[in-house]
């Protein structure tokens, strides 16, 4: 195979995202319980939240530990108290806390990758929460480039062909989300690369879509070795 561009997604694909806030937002559902707010309930503001903060704070910890807080004093009214607001901040603060948990077989995936393709690690988040966790990772010594971006739209992936000199037919985004990975990449004219994660947020859910490039759909990060 030809040298390729491949754009890599880190969340969920590269390591266990989606599976820390879960647990985040099971041990805040416990607080909430205690308030008498059954859980579908409280789930669906801490949903509605998390949405609305997105659009004005982007995507990362510290977001979804003001839409944590903002759901607890929606609930609390009269009622909150401040050891539950720090009770919150202490079980975010667990997030940020391990070095990533890496998904079978990204390791050696990537050294096999990095020797025949050229890398670039593309993300969306705050930038000092993303490099920070690529830097526990140890993984950086793969990527030829680090991209950080506020969103993953159609727009984003435009820019980043431009940027990175990528020839699109060479080019491949490969991730988890069809919203934030695989449909604006193949709308960018990109190829795309969908590896399901069993635990991808439900803000991150989508229709595949179709575009000119190519796409493959992967059960695991180590089958891209039968591809590149
Ligand atoms: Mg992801």
């Amino acid at each position: 195979m030809s040298r390729e561009t491949l754009l890599i997604d880190a969340d969920d694909t590269l390591w266990e995202n989606q599976v820390h806030f879960e647990r985040v937002i099971e041990g805040f559902l416990v607080i909430i319980e205690r308030l008498g707010f059954p859980h579908p309930y409280a789930r669906r503001i801490l949903n509605e939240t998390e949405r609305r903060n997105i659009r004005q704070f982007g995507f990362g910890v510290r977001s979804f530990h003001t839409a944590l807080e903002e759901t607890y004093m929606k609930l609390a009214g009269n009622l909150a108290r401040r050891e539950v607001v720090k009770q919150i901040g202490d079980l975010v603060a667990e997030l940020t806390a391990s070095p990533p948990t890496l998904l079978d077989g990204v390791a050696d995936t990537l050294a096999y990758l990095a020797e025949r393709h050229r890398l670039i690690l593309c993300t969306k988040g705050e930038p000092a929460e993303q490099a920070g966790k690529l830097e526990r990772s140890g993984l950086q010594a793969h990527f030829q480039a680090i991209e950080i971006v506020a969103d993953k739209d159609s727009r984003t992936f435009r820019g980043l062909v431009k940027t990175h000199r990528i020839v699109k037919s060479h080019g491949w985004m490969i991730g988890n989300s069809p919203r934030s990975d695989i449909n604006p990449a193949l709308a960018a004219g990109l190829n795309a690369v969908f590896i399901p994660h069993a635990k991808t947020w439900h803000f991150e859910q989508d229709e595949l879509s179709s575009g000119p490039g190519k796409l493959l759909v992967l059960p695991a990060f180590r089958s891209l070795r039968e591809y590149f």
